[in-house]
């Protein structure tokens, strides 16, 4: 599993290998970041609570974690899939810059 960084200071973007809590370039705390898992061979970016494989359809949490399948979903939240899913209605720059992203960075410290 690989960490994507991105800094809203120096405008460094790329790969980590720690969870960097600031910038590793010029140690700025406005960053977003989010783990990267790799499935069929591709990276997947896991900005959200919920990020499917356009592929295989696996579903991974924000942790890079694989997710139940879907039919086993809202069993215990009584949650409906779509209410589930609704962060992919957001765009990519929402998710990076909402508060799932800030939400993220809290949970990784
Ligand atoms: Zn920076
Ligand atoms: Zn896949």
């Amino acid at each position: 599993m690989k960490r994507y960084l991105s800094c809203h200071t120096c405008s460094f973007e790329g790969f980590v290998d720690e969870p960097f809590s600031t910038c590793p370039k010029c140690d700025s705390a406005s960053i977003v970041r989010c783990v990267v898992v790799e499935c069929c061979g591709e990276d997947l970016f896991c900005p959200g609570f919920t990020n499917t494989c356009k592929k295989c359809e696996t579903d991974y949490n924000w942790a890079g974690q694989t997710l139940a399948p879907r039919n086993q979903w809202g069993d215990e939240t009584g949650e409906t899939i779509e209410e589930i899913l609704d962060i992919d209605n957001c765009t990519t720059d929402e998710l990076l810059d909402g508060p799932v992203a800030l939400r993220l960075v809290e949970d990784l410290e």
